[in-house]
C-alpha cells in the first residue's frame, strides 16, 4: 500500500516536472507556483470528505512548486441561495491576485456550483471533479473544461452478497435521510433493489426521525437485512455523519446493516461491495495533474473509480452466525477477531504439553510407587520362604556331609558295641564301660548333626546367641570336608587368636560359610590338583569380625560382582543362583555385610564383616586339611 503511494507519488512528480519544465521551455517562461484549488460540497468533518481529502493531499506533490488551496460550500447546510452568491464573490476576491489553476469540485454540489457558468467563481478555469454518483453525472451536461471521477454505488452487487450470506432473507430494509442531497441516492435504492428480485419484500425507512428510525429497525420482521446508502439529514433536521448514524442503527436493528463505503466498516455494519474514496481521491490528483502538465480537459474523459471491493467484518459474520462457506471467494474479511486457540496457540500448545508432560510423569511415579510397594511386598513375604529354598536347595550337600559325618560315629558305634560284646562274653570290665562311653558320646555326635540338619530345614527365625566365629567356622569346613577331599582341594582354616564372639544363629551362620565354601570348591574344581586350594580367615576389623573366604579359582569379573547376589543368578549348568543372595540376607539380617573381590593372588575373596560383641571366645589357632 505504501509502495503504491509513493509509486505514484514519483508518477505525479515526473508529470508535475515535465509540466514546469514545459512552461520554463516557452516563450514566456512562467516560474510561478501551480495553484489546485479543492471546493468541496460538504463541510470538512464529514467522512468522505475526510477520507477523500487525505488521500488527496498525499496524492499531490505539494511543495513551492504546488499548492493546494480547500473551500467549502455546504449547501446542505447553506442552501440559501443568497449565500451562494456571496460565497462566489468572496472567492472572486480571495483568488483574484492568485487564480487557481485547476479546480476540483468534491461532491455534485460543488461540481453544480462551479461548472454553471452564471455561478461559477472562475470561468473557464479547467475543474476535476470526484465524489459525484455515475448517475447524477450522467444526468448533467458537462461543460468541455470539465472532466473527472464518478463513483459507482453497487446496491445490486451488495444486495446479491447480501442474500448469499443470508439466503432465507425475505425483507430488504432501505435507510435514507430527508435531505436534497439524500433523495437522489434514496431514489437509486428503490430502483436498484426493485430490479434484485420480485420474491423479495422492499421496506423503505427513509427520512424518518433517528428517534423513528432506531424504533423501525428495533421491530423488523424475522429474515430481513438492512441497506444503508447514506443519512445526511434525518426527519427531524438534525445533520449525521455515516460514522455518527450507522453505530446508532447497528445497536437498534435486529437484522445485520449492509453499506456501500469502505470507511464504515468497523461502525457495526458487516459489510458490502464498497466504493473507497481514497481510491477516488487518487485518480482526481492524478488526472488534476495532468491538466497542470498541459493536457487539454477535454481530451480527457470522465473515469469511473476503481472497482467496488467486497469487503466483510470478519466480528459481525461470527456475531450474525454466517458460515465461511457462505462468504464469496475474493471477498475480503477484516477485523476477524482470531480465536483464542489462534491467538494464544504457542501458549496454548506449551501449556498443553507442559501438562501432558506432568499427567505423564505423574502417573509413573504412581505407577512406579505401586509397583515398588508391590514389590517390597513380595519381597517381604518371600524371604522367608527364599530362605527356606535356599536351605532345600543346599540338602544335596547336607545330605552327602551328613552321610559321611553319621557314618563315622555310627561306625564307631558299631565297632564300640562289638567290642563290648566280645567283652562281655570273655566278662565284665574297664574296657566294656569305656566301650559304653565311646557308644554314648557317638550317638551323641550323631544326635547333634541330626538336630542342627532338623533346625536347618525347619522355616524358623533365629535364635541369637553368642558364638565363637572359630567354632562357626569349623563346623560349616567339616561339612564340606568329606567333598573336599574327594576333589583334591585343601582347605585351609585360619582363626585370629582372642578373636571377638559375635551374636547370631548359629546354624544360618554356619549355612552362609558352607555356601561360600561350596562356591569356592566349585571355582577351583578345575584347576591342576597343588592349586586347589580354599583358605578361610578369621580376624578383627576394627569393631568387627571379618571373616574371608579365598580361593584361586578364576574370580568374579567386576561386571558380575553385583549381580551374583541377586536370586537365581548362576552361572553354573546346575546351579539354582540362590546361595549367594541367601548368604547376604542373613549376613544382613545379623547387620553385617558381605561383598566379593580379587584375592589378591587372583580368584575371588568373600567377605563377610559380622559385629564384634565384646569379650574373647576361644584361641587361635590354624589348622589345613587337604
Ligand atoms: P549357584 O552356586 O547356585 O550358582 P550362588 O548364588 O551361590 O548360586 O552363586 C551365584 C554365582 O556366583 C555362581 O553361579 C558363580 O557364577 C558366582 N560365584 C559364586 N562364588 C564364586 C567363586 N568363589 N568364584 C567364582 N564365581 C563365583
Amino acid at each position: 500500500m505504501r509502495g503504491d503511494v509513493l509509486l505514484r507519488g514519483r508518477v505525479v512528480a515526473a508529470l508535475l516536472t515535465v509540466a514546469l519544465c514545459g512552461a520554463a521551455g516557452a516563450a514566456e517562461p512562467d516560474a510561478r507556483p501551480r495553484r489546485v484549488l479543492a471546493v468541496h460540497a460538504f463541510e470538512p468533518g464529514v467522512p468522505a470528505n475526510a477520507v477523500f481529502t487525505a488521500a488527496l493531499r498525499a496524492a499531490l506533490p505539494l511543495g513551492t512548486d504546488l499548492a493546494l488551496f480547500s473551500e467549502h460550500l455546504d449547501r446542505l447546510r447553506f442552501p440559501d441561495p443568497a449565500y451562494e452568491e456571496g460565497f462566489r464573490n468572496w472567492l472572486r476576491a480571495k483568488y483574484a491576485r492568485t487564480p487557481p489553476d485547476v479546480i476540483i469540485a468534491v461532491g455534485v454540489d460543488a461540481l453544480d456550483f462551479l461548472a454553471d457558468p452564471g455561478t461559477t467563481p472562475f470561468p473557464g478555469v479547467p475543474i476535476v471533479f470526484g465524489l459525484a454518483e455515475e448517475g447524477a453525472v450522467a444526468a448533467r451536461r458537462l461543460p468541455a473544461n470539465v472532466t473527472g471521477v464518478t463513483e459507482h454505488f453497487a446496491v445490486r452487487e451488495t444486495l446479491a452478497l447480501a442474500l448469499a450470506l443470508f439466503p432465507d432473507t425475505q425483507h430488504v430494509v432501505l435507510v435514507g435521510g430527508a435531505s436534497p442531497q439524500d433523495r437522489p441516492l434514496n431514489e437509486l435504492l428503490r430502483r436498484e433493489a426493485a430490479g434484485a428480485g420480485t420474491r423479495l419484500d422492499v421496506v423503505e425507512l427513509f427520512g424518518l426521525p433517528m428517534k423513528g428510525l432506531e424504533e423501525r429497525l428495533r421491530a423488523l420482521a424475522p429474515r430481513s437485512i438492512v441497506l444503508v446508502l447514506a443519512l445526511f439529514r434525518d426527519g427531524a433536521g438534525r445533520q449525521w455523519a455515516g460514522t455518527e448514524s450507522m453505530p446508532l442503527m447497528v445497536s437498534a436493528s435486529s437484522a445485520p446493516i449492509f453499506t456501500l463505503h469502505a470507511h464504515l466498516v468497523g461502525s457495526g455494519t458487516i459489510g458490502g461491495v464498497l466504493v473507497d474514496y481514497g481510491e477516488t481521491a487518487r485518480l482526481v490528483a492524478r488526472t488534476a495533474l495532468r491538466v497542470l502538465a498541459g493536457e487539454r480537459v477535454e481530451a480527457i474523459p470522465v473515469q469511473r473509480s476503481g472497482a467496488n471491493r467486497t469487503v466483510l467484518d470478519g466480528r459481525q459474520l461470527e456475531r450474525w452466525n454466517v458460515p465461511d462457506r457462505r462468504v464469496p471467494a475474493g471477498a475480503e474479511v477484516r477485523l476477524r477477531e482470531p480465536s483464542p486457540w489462534v491467538r494464544y496457540r504457542w501458549a496454548m500448545l506449551l501449556l498443553a504439553t507442559g501438562f501432558l508432560l506432568q499427567s505423564t510423569l505423574i502417573a509413573l511415579l504412581l505407577l512406579e510407587r505401586r509397583k515398588r510397594w508391590r514389590a517390597e511386598a513380595k519381597a517381604r513375604e518371600n524371604l522367608a520362604v527364599v530362605a527356606h529354598m535356599n536351605r532345600v536347595s543346599v540338602i544335596g550337600e547336607l545330605v552327602g556331609s551328613l552321610a559321611h559325618e553319621i557314618n563315622s560315629p555310627l561306625g564307631a558305634v558299631l565297632s564300640n558295641a562289638q567290642a563290648a560284646q566280645r567283652f562281655m562274653a570273655a566278662g565284665p570290665g574297664d574296657e566294656v564301660r569305656s566301650c559304653l562311653e565311646d557308644i554314648v558320646r557317638d550317638v551323641n555326635r550323631a544326635g547333634e548333626v541330626i538336630r542342627r540338619i532338623r533346625g536347618a530345614l525347619r522355616r524358623e527365625s533365629w535364635t541369637a546367641a553368642k558364638l565363637d566365629v572359630g567354632a562357626v567356622i569349623r563346623d560349616a569346613v567339616r561339612l564340606v570336608m568329606a567333598d573336599a577331599r574327594d576333589r583334591g582341594v585343601s582347605v585351609e582354616v585360619q582363626v585370629a587368636p582372642g578373636l571377638s564372639p559375635v551374636t547370631g544363629d548359629e546354624v544360618q551362620l554356619v549355612q552362609v560359610f558352607l555356601n561360600l565354601l561350596v562356591n569356592a570348591l566349585d571355582a577351583v574344581a578345575g584347576l591342576p590338583e597343588q592349586q586347589r586350594r580354599v583358605r578361610i580367615i578369621a580376624e578383627p576389623s576394627g569393631e568387627a569380625v571379618a571373616i574371608r573366604v579365598v580361593d584361586a579359582g578364576p574370580g568374579v569379573p567386576p561386571s558380575l560382582a553385583a549381580r551374583i547376589f541377586e536370586p537365581f543368578f548362576t552361572t553354573k549348568p546346575v546351579g539354582l543362583g540362590m546361595g549367594l543372595c541367601i548368604s547376604r540376607s542373613i549376613v544382613e539380617a545379623h547387620g553385617g555385610s558381605i561383598r566379593v573381590s580379587q584375592a589378591p593372588g587372583g580368584g575371588a575373596e568373600f567377605e563377610v564383616l559380622l559385629r564384634a560383641t565384646g569379650g574373647a571366645a576361644g584361641g587361635g589357632e590354624a589348622e589345613a586339611v587337604g
